[in-house]
């Protein structure tokens, strides 16, 4: 009895999905369908945040451009 059984390495948990592709990054929820993508950096908005971030002259976490919603 001096072998000890060989534990099987442990299943590493897959990866997180990045938290920029697809997270909208002032409310940090996955932006859904007909995102507000900024024009600079292409990160994805929810349009509502967008518009609350516009109305709160906020600019885009990412690269600080300006809101450009109509
Ligand atoms: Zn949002
Ligand atoms: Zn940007």
């Amino acid at each position: 009895m001096s072998q000890s059984p060989k534990l099987p390495p442990k299943p590493k948990a897959p990866a997180l999905v990045p938290a920029s592709k697809g997270l909208c990054l002032f409310c940090k929820q996955p932006v859904g369908l007909n995102p507000y993508i900024c024009p600079s950096c292409k990160q994805e908005y929810h349009r509502e945040c967008a518009l609350n971030a516009k109305r709160e002259k906020k600019n885009c976490k990412k690269c600080g451009q300006v809101m450009l919603l109509k």
